[in-house]
């Protein structure tokens, strides 16, 4: 028998029993109600409110002055889950299709087995967050002060990973999962009759020779190595066929996985802007918004992730990152540490994540739960 064999049923259970309950982000009251409860009966110290819903367990153990971070996500999706499990969602129209039920499971058992057994010298933190499905939960705990009233010199996040078979583990030094950018630019003329286009600015004609230069960024702005994708997606002006109309506007989105090539774009984005003002003779208004930023991992952090990770699964190196974002990132940005995918996968026709027939597999719950003490032991070894 393991070390951890009598916790791996009734987390199943409380995996479930959290599935079945699944709350949105920044109302994950119940869920963070019971972390909090199972953590105070582990002997953890526990910090409730952090960031919204956030709950924050310290466990010490001998004198050693190192510090870790452990965060696992708490929020369900707004999705009708199709599962027909018998554990399935009992709030219609939010579900847990992202495995965050999951992640809360094994992130509270490698506590619970932690206290039981540390084996390690210095302080955990275990961090539950709220609000990872698009409303930046992280950021909002960054914000209320988790590093600075949890220090931590390293943090670890897992996800599971649909696409990866269960029992193999994967991470990567650098990007691994991508950033994510909206924008939209207004092209304000006069508006005017279209037999007079000596008297009108053309807001039309300026949107069409705007959407053909954005797609110019990509391809001469940018080093031919780095990942970028900007697509327009959205153009609107006029409604009839005698006037100019006095406004245009061309939306769109921007993938990178590099802060700085980021930047780039957004700078071109405004320079090729004011080339049109001046050409064209109208006004242009650029809204350009940032949804979460690159989730970059520390290289020596997800060194030591795949070799404690060989430890007790299969381990290997993520070839690509994801296109899909994380706020994890806001973390990252503050501590080194590394976002490490657990593999979950059930053969090919393993739902994806977000996906209304998706389910965490408890297979792997042992798996997530060892390696999570392992990453602690490891990085407060005495
Ligand atoms: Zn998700
Ligand atoms: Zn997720």
């Amino acid at each position: 028998m393991t070390e951890i064999a009598d916790l791996i049923e009734p987390l199943i259970a409380l995996r479930r029993d959290i599935h079945s309950q699944p709350e949105l982000g920044f109302a994950e009251h119940q869920t963070a109600a019971t972390v909090a409860k199972l953590l105070r009966e582990a002997g953890l110290e526990v910090h409730e409110g952090i960031g919204g819903t956030g709950v924050v367990g310290v466990l010490r153990a001998g004198d050693g002055p190192r510090t870790l971070g452990l965060r696992a996500d708490m929020d369900a999706l707004p999705i009708v889950e199709q599962t027909n499990l018998a554990w399935a969602s009992r709030n219609p129209g939010c579900f847990h299709g992202c495995g965050h039920d999951g992640h809360v499971a094994m992130l509270l058992g490698a506590a619970q087995a932690l206290a039981r057994d540390p084996r390690f010298s210095g302080t955990l933190n275990v961090i539950f967050q709220p609000a990872e499905e698009g409303l930046g939960g992280a950021r909002e705990m960054v914000a209320d002060g988790l590093f600075e009233r949890f220090p931590c010199e390293r943090v670890y996040a897992l996800h599971n990973w649909p696409s990866l078979p269960a029992g193999t583990i994967a991470t990567r030094p650098g990007a691994i999962m991508g950033a994510a950018a909206t924008f939209r630019v207004t092209l304000e003329g006069r508006g005017g009759h279209a037999a007079l286009p000596q008297d009108t600015p053309d807001a039309i004609l300026a949107a069409s020779v705007l959407v053909q230069q954005l797609n110019t960024i990509v391809a001469r702005d940018i080093l031919p190595t780095a990942a970028a994708v900007l697509s327009v997606t959205e153009i609107a002006a006029g409604h009839t066929h005698n006037v100019l109309p006095a406004e245009a506007t061309v939306g769109g989105t921007v993938r990178t996985f590099d802060p700085e090539v980021q930047d780039r774009i957004e700078e071109r984005i405004g320079q090729i802007c004011r080339g049109i003002e001046m050409a064209f003779q109208v006004h242009g208004n650029l809204n350009y918004i940032r949804n979460y930023p690159a989730t970059i991992n520390d290289p020596q952090a997800a060194a030591d992730a795949l070799e404690v990770s060989a430890t007790v699964a299969k381990a290997e190196l993520a070839p690509d990152p994801a296109a899909t974002s994380e706020d994890f990132s806001y973390m990252l940005q503050q501590c080194p540490g590394a976002y490490i995918w657990l593999g979950q996968g059930r053969g090919t026709d393993s739902p994806s994540l977000h996906n209304p027939h998706y389910d965490f597999n408890d297979d792997v719950l042992e798996t997530g739960l060892l390696l999570h003490m392992a990453l602690a032991r490891h990085w407060l070894r005495d």
